[in-house]
């Protein structure tokens, strides 16, 4: 899933145009030249990740005595920074630590259950993809606590979550219900969404493009929440989320450190319907006693 580098490159080379902008209008002669200063405050990512938002949000607005008589580079400048701006805005993720975003509970000034719903409302409006745009009945943008202290994350709603608007609400949901209550929690308690937020047709496999088109919404939902257990059902929420090709088999059963927090893969609900043997039944159990006993320590 290349989603991140992809547009880690966009913002990093508005940046750069926009700093060679800035030095071309301070050549010009002119007084007030913006100041861009990239990201040298900012801690080093742990993800390997870019500094280009951060980068962003360090730019200077223009004196508005400027403005009038911009110079042509001074208002290419500006432009440029706008933006990056707003680049930064639709990928707040990019170039940060999970948790290096100042206020804990607050995403633009709004409480987490206020943010949540304006991603919904974001969600609800999205047509990035045009085939799932065109083929949804309705978003499933995913639901729960805004409070939850573990959330967890499947592959993309189905045929009854396209009909209800509500994740893991099938078959599948049935059995994630039983899989949340085996460790003492109910749904209400934890939150539940997907990596895709609209019902690939006929249930199929999501394509890369719908992913990376997808991710930030996912991305954004994590950053508020900030759950302390993440729980990954199956392989393309794993395999997403810890970027790796590795499969859910050899993912599963133990903490991977992602973002500052914790996540468990495990197999997904409608895998186990389908495998409904002893073996993966216990398997997922285990799993789900290892995030019981971590979530009791934190
Ligand atoms: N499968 C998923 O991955 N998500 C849902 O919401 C339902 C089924």
């Amino acid at each position: 899933m290349a989603s991140e580098p992809r547009a880690c490159g966009n913002l990093e080379g508005l940046v750069r145009r926009l700093r060679l902008r800035l030095a071309d209008a301070g050549r010009a002669g002119l007084a007030a030249v913006p100041r861009i200063t990239v990201a040298a405050a900012h801690p080093a990512p742990t993800n390997g990740a870019c500094r280009a938002s951060a980068a962003a949000e360090s730019a200077q607005p223009a004196p508005a005595s400027a403005s009038p008589s911009l110079a042509p580079e001074l208002r290419a400048a500006e432009t440029l920074r706008e933006e990056l701006a707003m680049a930064a805005k639709q990928h707040p993720e990019e170039g940060q630590d999970f948790f290096d975003f100042g206020a804990p509970d607050l995403e633009g000034g709004v409480n987490r259950d206020e943010a949540l719903r304006r991603i919904a409302a974001e969600v609800a409006e999205c047509t990035l993809c045009k085939e799932l745009a065109s083929t949804r009945t309705q978003t499933v943008p995913g639901q729960g606590d805004p409070q939850a202290r573990l959330a967890f994350v499947g592959e993309g709603p189905g045929e009854e979550e396209d009909r209800q608007g509500l994740a893991f609400v099938g078959r599948a949901g049935q059995l994630l219900t039983k899989m949340i209550e085996s460790i003492g929690l109910t749904r209400d308690q934890v939150f539940i969404c997907n990596i895709l937020k609209c019902r690939p047709p006929g249930n199929r496999n999501p394509m890369p493009d719908e992913i990376a088109n997808c991710l930030p919404y996912l991305m954004r939902q994590l950053e508020i929440l900030r759950p302390k257990i993440i729980c990954a059902l199956g392989n393309a929420a794993a395999q997403t989320l810890l970027q790796t090709h590795d499969g859910i088999t050899r993912l599963r059963g133990r903490f991977h450190p992602w973002r500052g927090t914790l996540l468990m893969p495990t197999f997904h609900p409608a895998y186990v319907l389908r495998n409904y043997t002893t073996d993966t039944r216990k398997k997922v159990y285990e799993d789900l006693l290892q995030v019981q006993a971590e979530l009791a320590k934190r």
